[in-house]
């Protein structure tokens, strides 16, 4: 009986080849040797069903032997990015793109360059290797075209059960990108209006600071220094954001979307509008440019009559230069004015978010950075040190080190409660009636329960920082009966969903569909039910209590 498959032919083939096609041929056989690998390895540790694996297989294989360069890469380089990023989010956050993908895709408007590069060092070494092996190799794979012929109906079929393969765990960024579906939402948003009473409002200058991953227990403890300075400071010690990230949150405070509605945008304009219809001048300041995006969140900044972007330098990324900026706007003219400010807060790496003065607690994640260098090599010197200690910094975050990070994260909301005090000290200094409503976006688990941020496993990854601070002379023009209430409702069990209505009423402004239910000042509250909060799991509902 003849032999089907003769080692010989096979080695025969190969020797037949030119150098360059020989090395090629190589390539294809180990790139889709790695993402073979990279999909069975997902598929022993997560959960993916195993159709999909199988679909991944049979295209990997056949495009390997019988597709030219183009068709060959276009199966392999989507399957094999998407699962590095599928290991680095299982290893790092145990997410995935499936899980998680929409939720990650939002925010890359939201994130800037520094971001971006500070990202990189938490990538781990395996990934980085796997990256620039699976490009190199893809390189590779241009010089070689196979000679085996296969009927076109095959080409055909792989390409229709490609979507079925691996790469469907991008659908949740897909749907995201291409389905939102919510342009009635949009018609609606664009023609809303609050219509506030034309009455003379009480407060002139209001603030809104919103903070960034400070969560409650390290804030509460680094703030009480400053608490002694501030008369009329109401402090909420039970209030929590219902989601994990800024993307979803931010919303919370500067709107009245609440949990429930679980759409992208939202029916209605945000406090910016409300505040401008009722004769104030608005302002936006931000560490980034995002309002250029389109975007749940760029939605509700393109509101503002006003954006400053207070940051625009990338290095050295922390929130000293809110102050002149804000200095600069409350003297600029006699008008009322809302200023909106999304602080840097402690975001990761919190090593970058304070400086060396604040480097208390030891030891520590932060490291001494040489200073700016005019003269070219010794900038690129110091560049290649500050990269070499971000490295270093990178393989010291893990769960062994957790008092190192407890240490940097408490250095780093250390130095943001002064910035909050200091913002809040500009509010007491001014004669006008004037306000100031600090809240965190959103907390952060570190290693609470096993993971650093994500997922948001832990009642830190929700329990926040809040509190409103009324100046002397606001204070003093306030219904007493408001400022009663607000006291009594400090301990409820609250969420981000009573902050609107609560800033509106002591501001002063009255309008028709104002939800008092929600206003922290209409009626003592006695809150009981459970709060829930997105975990990024959807298998049910979540609730804080339970977490
Ligand atoms: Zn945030």
């Amino acid at each position: 009986m003849k032999p089907i498959f003769k080692l010989s032919s096979l080695t025969n083939f190969f020797f037949h080849l030119l150098f360059k096609e020989k090395i090629s041929f190589v390539g294809r056989i180990l790139f889709t040797s790695m993402c073979l690998t990279f999909i069975f390895y997902l598929y022993f540790k997560t959960d993916i069903l195993p159709e999909k694996v199988y679909i991944s297989a049979v295209c990997l294989i056949t495009a390997c032997l019988f597709f030219g360069k183009t068709a060959y890469l276009m199966i392999h380089i989507p399957l094999f990015l998407l699962s590095v990023i599928d290991i680095h989010l299982f290893k790092t956050y145990s997410l995935s793109m499936f899980s998680a993908g929409d939720w990650l895709y939002a925010l890359i408007p939201d994130t800037n360059k520094t971001e971006i590069s500070e990202y990189w060092s938490k990538i781990a070494v395996f990934e980085k290797t796997a990256l620039f092996t699976g490009l190199l190799l893809s390189l590779c794979c241009l010089f070689y075209t196979p000679t085996f012929k296969i009927k076109k109906s095959v080409y055909f079929l792989i390409f229709m059960i490609f979507p079925f393969s691996y790469v469907e765990h991008i659908t949740p960024v897909v749907y995201y990108h291409f389905f939102d579906n919510e342009d009635n939402i949009l018609q609606k948003y664009r023609h809303f209006r609050f219509d506030p009473e034309k009455k003379r409002q009480t407060a002139q200058n209001v603030i809104v600071l919103i903070g960034e991953s400070h969560r409650y227990p390290e804030f509460h403890f680094s703030f009480q220094k400053y608490v002694k300075s501030f008369k009329h400071l109401y402090e909420f010690n039970n209030l929590i954001s219902m989601h994990p990230g800024t993307m979803n949150s931010v919303p919370m405070i500067l709107s009245r979307k609440k949990f429930t509605d679980q759409t992208k945008y939202f029916s209605e304009k945000s406090l910016f509008s409300l505040f401008e219809e009722a004769g104030y001048d608005t302002y936006f300041l931000h560490y980034t440019d995002n309002s250029k995006e389109r975007n749940h969140l760029s939605f509700i900044y393109n509101e503002t009559q006003n954006f400053v972007n207070y940051h625009p330098e990338t290095e050295g990324l922390h929130d000293s230069r809110i102050r002149p900026e804000l200095s600069r706007i409350l003297k600029k003219d006699k008008n009322k004015k809302l200023i909106v400010i999304k602080m840097m807060g402690v975001h990761e790496n919190f090593e970058n978010r304070y400086p060396p003065a604040y480097d208390t607690r030891k030891p520590s994640l932060q490291y001494v950075t040489p200073e700016k260098n005019k003269s070219f090599p010794d900038e690129l010197k110091r560049k290649a040190i500050n990269f070499f200690l971000s490295f270093k910094a990178a393989r010291q975050r893990q769960k062994e080190n957790r008092e190192l990070i407890l240490n940097t994260y408490q250095n780093a909301i250390d130095y943001s409660a002064n910035i909050v005090a200091e913002i809040m000290d500009f509010i007491r200094k001014q004669t006008d009636p004037s306000l100031l409503l600090f809240s965190s976006d959103h907390g952060f688990c570190l290693y609470d329960k096993g993971f650093l941020h994500l997922p948001p496993n832990c009642q830190n990854a929700f329990h926040i920082p809040a509190m409103i601070y009324l100046n002397a002379s606001l204070a003093k023009e306030s219904d007493p009966e408001k400022l009663k209430n607000l006291s009594c409702n400090l301990n409820q069990p609250l969420t981000q969903e009573y902050l609107f209505e609560t800033v509106v009423s002591l501001a002063g402004i009255a309008y028709p569909s104002a939800q008092k239910e929600y206003d922290l000042t209409a009626d003592c509250k006695n809150l009981k039910t459970k709060r829930p909060v997105e975990t990024l799991k959807r298998d049910h509902l979540y609730y804080y209590e339970d977490l």
